[in-house]
C-alpha cells in the first residue's frame, strides 16, 4: 500500500494555530525551518516500519533533497516524492484542467491534504483523501483507522 501526504497546513503547519513537535537542533533548525504538525514522527516512523510507502505529495517547489533531509533528520524515510515539478511531468503533462495533484496516478491508496479542493477532486476522480484541518487532534489515530480499512478492503 502507499499513502501520501501534503506538506503545506498538512505536515508543515504554522505553530500559531497547530500543536508542532520539538524543533530540530542548531544548526539544523536555522537549515529546516518548517515546523512538523504534532504526532508526525511517531505516524510516519510507524508507517515507515509497516509495509506501506510514504509518500510526499506536493505543490511546492520545494527541492527534493530538503523534502528528504528535513524528515531524516526527525528519523523518518520518505519513500517518494511528488512535487511540482514531478506532477506536471508525470501527471498533468499540459493537460488543461487537470487536477492540482492525482495520485491515482501513482496507485496511491489514501491521500492526506488540508485543501477542500483537492478531496473534492478525490470525490469526482476517485481517489481517496482524508482531509485535515487545524484542529484535528485525533488525525493520527483517523489516519492508522483508515489505513487499516484499506487494508481489509484488499484482502477482501
Ligand atoms: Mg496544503
Amino acid at each position: 500500500m502507499k499513502i501520501s501526504f501534503d506538506l503545506d497546513e498538512t505536515l508543515f503547519v504554522n505553530p500559531a494555530e497547530v500543536p508542532i513537535e520539538p524543533e530540530l537542533k542548531f544548526p539544523y533548525n536555522m537549515i529546516y525551518k518548517d515546523k512538523l504538525r504534532k504526532g508526525a514522527v511517531e505516524l510516519l516512523k510507524e508507517i515507515n516500519s509497516s509495509d506501506t510507502e510514504l509518500w510526499i505529495y506536493t505543490t511546492s517547489n520545494r527541492s527534493v533533497k530538503y523534502i528528504r533531509n528535513i524528515f531524516k533528520h526527525y528519523g523518518i524515510r520518505i519513500d517518494s516524492i511528488v512535487n511540482a515539478e514531478r506532477h506536471e511531468k508525470e501527471a498533468a503533462r499540459g493537460r488543461a484542467g487537470f487536477p492540482s495533484k492525482c495520485p491515482s496516478v501513482y496507485r496511491i491508496d489514501l491521500h492526506v491534504d488540508d485543501e477542500k479542493s483537492v478531496y473534492e477532486n478525490g470525490i469526482a476522480n476517485g481517489f481517496r483523501v482524508y482531509r485535515i484541518t487545524n484542529d484535528d487532534a485525533e488525525w493520527t489515530d483517523n489516519i492508522r483507522r483508515e489505513l487499516e480499512r484499506i487494508k481489509r478492503n484488499y484482502n477482501k
